[in-house]
């Protein structure tokens, strides 16, 4: 059968390591100062290797008056809305979660890894950039993804993420709706020792979301973009982003913490809790050796009322919603993610704007934007706009 170059067997791994085959190079890691003097060095990581298309542009986000003010007609105290498009970061690699493979797969380099392997659901974001990644770097990439429901059909269709995955030849491991730690991480490791023992392969692994202490750094360092880039000290008031894993918003709330906490950071949550989430943040303060000076129930504000029907689940509202917003502004929102979390932003704007602590508010568009072709916008979707075109001057002519 035809092998992808990439598919290492043992003889070949012993004289061409990845990062060699691949081309791209693993670059040492230099924090910015405003990190050092508080962050433990040992958790500052060694190397970095360059994927995200950086800096991702800041727009103003034209969200219709009357979904942001509770009075459109008043003269003051309107909301200005801008977005950070961090779904630019690329194209097959975009969203949030690249920025976070940038440290991750630069440690898997290092410890010259043959194979990724991570988790998520079907359609992942998090699982299809890693893979994309993986193989750009000359890695193999095995995804445990999980069903919605046991008996899915076994190819997992065809659509948005999924169609990535065919594509670049992720192994796909297909797994019921199981917990992350008993049971999915039990399988991923299982993987690793088989892939070592069949094939003398080296795996690293990648939890669910590149949500740890290494991954944060991808958001430490948008900070470190969005505060000398952007200027988002003197531009901003406000930041509002969508929480799934709590890798992205750790890193921001942190971020913004370390270098004066003069903005405030909203995070929208689309599965989990509060509480579920705050005990993400207070891990990564710890692991940063931030655990003493602060906590994330003094640095970041999760709002938590806009899940809906639940993790990756949409009422038709929503999805009428999500329409609305790409007719309004141009921009296309995913159902999972930015889609509650610009829900969230506009629902807290017109009914507790004091929530806020100013009015212009900037939006992290975290990307997903694979997942908006999942299908399920189809029926929402505006078909009168379709027409066949009739040329009168052909009529004209009959
Ligand atoms: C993963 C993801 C998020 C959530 O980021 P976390 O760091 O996991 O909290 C938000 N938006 C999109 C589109 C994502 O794929």
């Amino acid at each position: 059968m035809f092998k992808s170059p990439q598919e290492k067997t043992i003889s070949q791994k012993f004289c061409c390591s990845s990062s060699v085959m691949s081309g791209v190079q693993i670059e040492e890691f230099r924090a910015p100062e405003w990190v050092k003097p508080y962050i433990s060095h040992a958790s500052i990581p060694a190397f970095r290797v360059r994927l995200a298309q950086l800096p991702t542009p800041v727009q103003r986000f034209a969200l219709p008056q009357e979904w942001i003010d509770h009075d459109p007609a008043a003269s003051t105290g309107k909301f200005d809305v801008f977005v950070k498009r961090d779904d630019m970061t690329g194209s097959t690699l975009s969203g949030n979660k690249v920025r976070k493979l940038e440290f991750l797969l630069a440690d898997a380099m290092h410890q010259r890894c043959d194979v990724i392997i991570s988790a998520g659901g079907i359609q992942s974001n998090h699982a299809r950039t890693t893979a994309v990644a993986a193989r750009e770097l000359g890695m193999e990439p095995h995804m445990f993804l999980r069903l919605k429901t046991p008996d899915q059909p076994h190819t997992a269709g065809s659509h948005g993420n999924m169609f990535l995955h065919k594509m670049v030849g992720t192994h796909v491991h297909l797994v019921p709706p199981l917990p992350y730690l008993t049971g999915l991480l039990p399988k991923m490791e299982a993987l690793k020792e088989k892939l070592s023992e069949t094939r003398g392969l080296a795996s690293y692994i990648i939890p669910i979301g590149g949500s740890n202490s290494l991954g944060v750094w991808g958001y430490l360092m948008a900070w470190d973009e969005l505060l000398h880039v952007d200027n988002v000290y003197e531009r901003f008031d406000d930041i509002v982003l969508a929480v799934g894993s709590g890798g992205t918003a750790s890193g921001l709330a942190i971020g913004n913490y370390l270098t004066g906490g003069k903005v405030k950071v909203h995070a929208v949550s689309v599965c989990d809790n509060a509480e579920y989430f705050h005990e993400h943040c207070n891990e990564m303060l710890r692991d940063l050796g931030l655990g003493d000076r602060t906590c994330s129930e003094e640095i970041l504000d999760i709002l938590d009322d806009y899940k809906g029907r639940g993790y990756a689940l949409n009422t038709d509202e929503e999805l009428k919603f999500c329409l609305q917003i790409a007719q309004a502004t141009g921009v296309p929102v995913d159902p999972v993610y930015t889609l509650k979390a610009v829900l969230g932003m506009t629902t807290e704007m017109r009914n507790n704007p004091a929530r806020f602590q100013g009015r212009r508010v900037l939006f992290i568009h975290t990307g997903g934007i694979f997942g908006l072709f999942d299908m399920r916008m189809v029926d929402h979707l505006d078909h009168a706009v379709v027409q066949t075109w009739h040329d009168e001057r052909d009529e004209a002519k009959q």
